[in-house]
């Protein structure tokens, strides 16, 4: 039997620059995909155009060149996956697992993020309604083991609730559509940021309903501004600095503890990358706190 080849992948919103954390995950899911000698794909999760920037995508992809971060094959932009989000909401609905809900925001503001159920049984339409998967309360715990974070489990039934799919909008929820394309892309691993370890459970219950693979999950620490908030496009991260992407990488790799030499700033990103490369152990972020401030001026 011929191992399965590890392929892992950056999967930016294009919802502005990349930042000093978003390079950091950037780097850190290439550094994995690279040491097993793997893939490093790059998908652009543009799915959602009223939170969208103009421009950021390309800016971001610039900004991955600009650090030598080079992917494999041709970035997948989600704008052009819609059919294949739409099938698989149709096996899901085949299977009986879908319901349609009419609650307003008021309402599910008021029920805190737990989704109580409420419309499961009314036998709603397609028309102005969001699609709710069901969460099966006999496969409601999820646990998996995660490289950096260790055990994670959630009882779905009661941490989320039946999740949206497609929302009223008819736009396709983020969950879905990174469920489709990490089997589509054939994903074998997954490294992102810790803030999205709480969506992992609900991603693998995705793929459990659909007969997909599930990838090995890595949660890296997120970084945080001088006042303790992630960096985000909402708290204003600064953009990363165009003429600084060897300091930004050496600054990168300090910060995953992968303690590189001082004078490894001074290369060039490909030579620095190599160095990377042959010395990435992500096991030095494991009991690790889950949240790391940035280095001063990022
Ligand atoms: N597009 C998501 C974000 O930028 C990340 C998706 C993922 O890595 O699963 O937050
Ligand atoms: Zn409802």
């Amino acid at each position: 039997m011929s191992a399965r080849i590890n392929i892992g992948r950056f999967a930016p919103s294009p919802t502005g620059p990349l930042h000093f954390g978003s390079l950091a995950s950037a780097l850190a899911s290439y550094l994995q995909a690279h040491q097993c000698n793997g893939q490093w794909l790059v998908r652009m999760e543009d799915l959602d155009p009223p939170r969208e920037v103009s421009g950021a995508s390309d800016q971001i992809l610039q900004q991955l060149d600009n650090h030598g971060l080079h992917w494999d094959g041709s970035v997948l932009y989600q704008s052009t996956r819609l059919e294949s989000y739409r099938e698989a909401l149709e096996s899901l609905t085949d299977l009986g697992l879908v319901y349609h809900c009419q609650c307003n925001r008021q309402r599910i503001t008021t029920l805190g993020g737990i989704y109580d159920g409420h419309c499961r049984d009314l036998q709603l339409g397609k028309t102005d309604s969001a699609a709710r998967l069901i969460i099966d309360d006999n496969n409601a715990a999820i646990s998996f083991v995660d490289q950096i974070i260790g055990d994670y489990q959630q009882q779905l039934s009661i941490d989320v609730g039946d999740f949206v799919l497609q929302r009223r909008d008819q736009l396709f929820s983020y969950q879905l559509a990174v469920v489709v394309d990490d089997q589509f892309q054939s994903v074998s691993h997954v490294m992102r940021g810790a803030d999205l370890l709480d969506s992992t459970p609900r991603q693998i219950y995705l793929q459990q309903s659909l007969g997909y693979r599930q990838p090995e999950y890595a949660h890296l620490p997120l970084a945080l501004n001088s006042e303790g908030q992630k960096l985000s496009k909402q708290n204003h991260a600064a953009s990363l600095l165009a003429g600084r992407e060897s300091y930004n990488l050496w600054q990168a790799l300090t910060w995953l503890r992968q303690e590189p030499p001082q004078e490894l700033q001074y290369h060039s990103v490909d030579e620095i990358l190599v160095w990377a490369v042959s010395h990435w152990d992500s096991r030095r972020l494991v009991n690790q706190p889950e949240n790391t401030t940035a280095p001063l001026g990022y």
